[in-house]
């Protein structure tokens, strides 16, 4: 069933790019910006109109860095562990939707579990269900005993590297995590140790390319985030200690950091409730990690926008918060704006979201005023007024099921293929 076509106007219109600009109108048919011109162009348009006063019509927004199998409790390991696979699964669509709620209408999963969130991301995709569109890095790549193994493919030597990688795109990834270092979460690792050697990264990056895929590094250590950068990964994680000589490396190189600020913010904000060995390194990495930060962006430094939402205090949903961190730590709100939208579409290739373009999809978040003079119209998801997924009205639809199935039911129904 096609949907019919909706006009936005009257307010202001960011398009992922440039500044708000006001007296622009945007078309939406079938699911897709059909037009963006001045608002007079669509003078004797007869159709539904979406009044947009008062407010800027922007992109949804996308999160580079999600964990749709976590939830956010104090200790997420022993969470994870105690689910049943089908309880699991079920969840990991929960927080899909929970983080469309929040204006999340692309993410990409670094990390999940025995592939069930590839099931949740073909769902979505079919249009079963409502949902972010979802690119999924399937298991993690990680060292024997290394971080995150307890949901990860360990792998020693570059054969077993280039195997990963093949195992999760026969599994349906459509990218690829590598664990350049230890981590926060995983007891026993230190963040700033390196794991792989280059080697065995640029096995996977190597393998990765073949499929036409990006590679994204988990990677917080300087000694790790050198050899991740030298076997040629998309993208940094995290990136707690970042010397000015690597700062310079990755912006002659054109590499995004993910700063993942949420989590680390949440991680401080929640410290009592936290495992012992979590705690500790919280304490000895977060102001390492801000400082890092703002000296990336400061220097210039590409930026994506992601959360690692899932982990400790990091609720699926609150994802936008990120903006808001990221306005703190020397961005300008433009900067952070488009650090969730263009530039973290480009990072997860899907050059047709994160736009208001003709052509591209019609995943809009509407904020109140405008969210360059007050990065929280967008990064508060209670201030949001409204938001649409393909066209459709996201807030509207999961009130009301039936409408959602009527709307992203793109399969012929029983009856219909009978001829009745
Ligand atoms: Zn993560």
């Amino acid at each position: 069933m096609s949907v019919p076509s909706t006009l936005f106007t009257g307010g202001l219109v960011f398009d992922g790019e440039h500044s708000p600009r006001p007296g622009l109108g945007v078309l939406v048919a079938d699911g897709r910006i059909a037009a963006l011109a001045p608002a007079a162009t669509f003078d004797g348009f007869a159709g539904p109109r979406v009044d947009t006063g008062g407010c800027t019509l922007m992109p949804g927004l996308i999160d580079a860095h999600v964990h749709l199998a976590m939830e956010a409790t104090g200790d997420v390991v022993t969470t994870l562990r105690q689910r049943p696979a089908a309880d699991l699964t079920l969840r990991m669509l929960e927080n899909a939707q929970a983080s469309l709620c929040g204006g999340i209408t692309a993410a990409r999963d670094l990390g999940g579990v025995e592939w069930a969130e590839v099931a949740v991301r073909n769902a979505i995709r079919a249009g079963r269900h409502l949902g972010p569109d979802l690119r999924c890095a399937g298991k993690v790549l990680t060292i024997t005993g290394g971080h995150g193994a307890w949901i990860g493919q360990e792998c020693d030597g570059p054969e077993a590297y280039t195997r990963g990688v093949r195992l999760n795109v026969k599994n349906g990834a459509d990218c690829i995590k590598l664990i350049a270092t230890g981590g926060v979460l995983t007891g026993g690792v230190d963040p700033l140790a390196p794991h792989p050697s280059t080697e065995e990264m640029a096995a996977a990056v190597r393998m990765a390319r073949d499929f036409g895929i990006r590679v994204a590094a988990h990677a917080q250590g300087v000694r790790g985030i050198r050899r991740a950068l030298d076997a040629g990964v998309d993208s940094i994680e995290h990136g707690f200690e970042l010397p000015d000589d690597v700062i310079a490396t990755m912006i002659e190189r054109g590499t995004c950091l993910v700063g993942t600020l949420a989590s680390m913010m949440s991680l401080v904000a929640m410290l009592d409730g936290l495992p012992a060995y979590v705690r500790e390194k919280v304490e000895r990495f977060s102001a390492l990690h801000f400082d890092s930060f703002r000296r990336y962006v400061k220097a210039g430094g590409r930026v994506a926008l992601g959360t690692d939402a899932g982990t400790p205090g990091n609720h699926h949903g609150a994802n936008a918060v990120e903006l808001r961190h990221m306005v703190d730590l020397g961005m300008t709100p433009l900067d952070a704006l488009r650090a969730g939208t263009c530039i973290a579409a480009d990072l997860l290739d899907l050059p047709d979201h994160g736009r208001i373009a003709p052509g591209a999809a019609a995943d809009l978040l509407l904020v109140p005023g405008n969210p360059v003079e007050d990065i929280g119209a967008a990064a508060d998801c209670r201030r949001h007024r409204g938001l649409w997924k393909g066209g459709v009205d996201v807030h509207a639809a999961l009130r009301h099921p039936s409408a959602v199935r009527r709307q992203f039911a793109a399969a012929p129904t029983l009856a219909a293929a009978a001829g009745f």
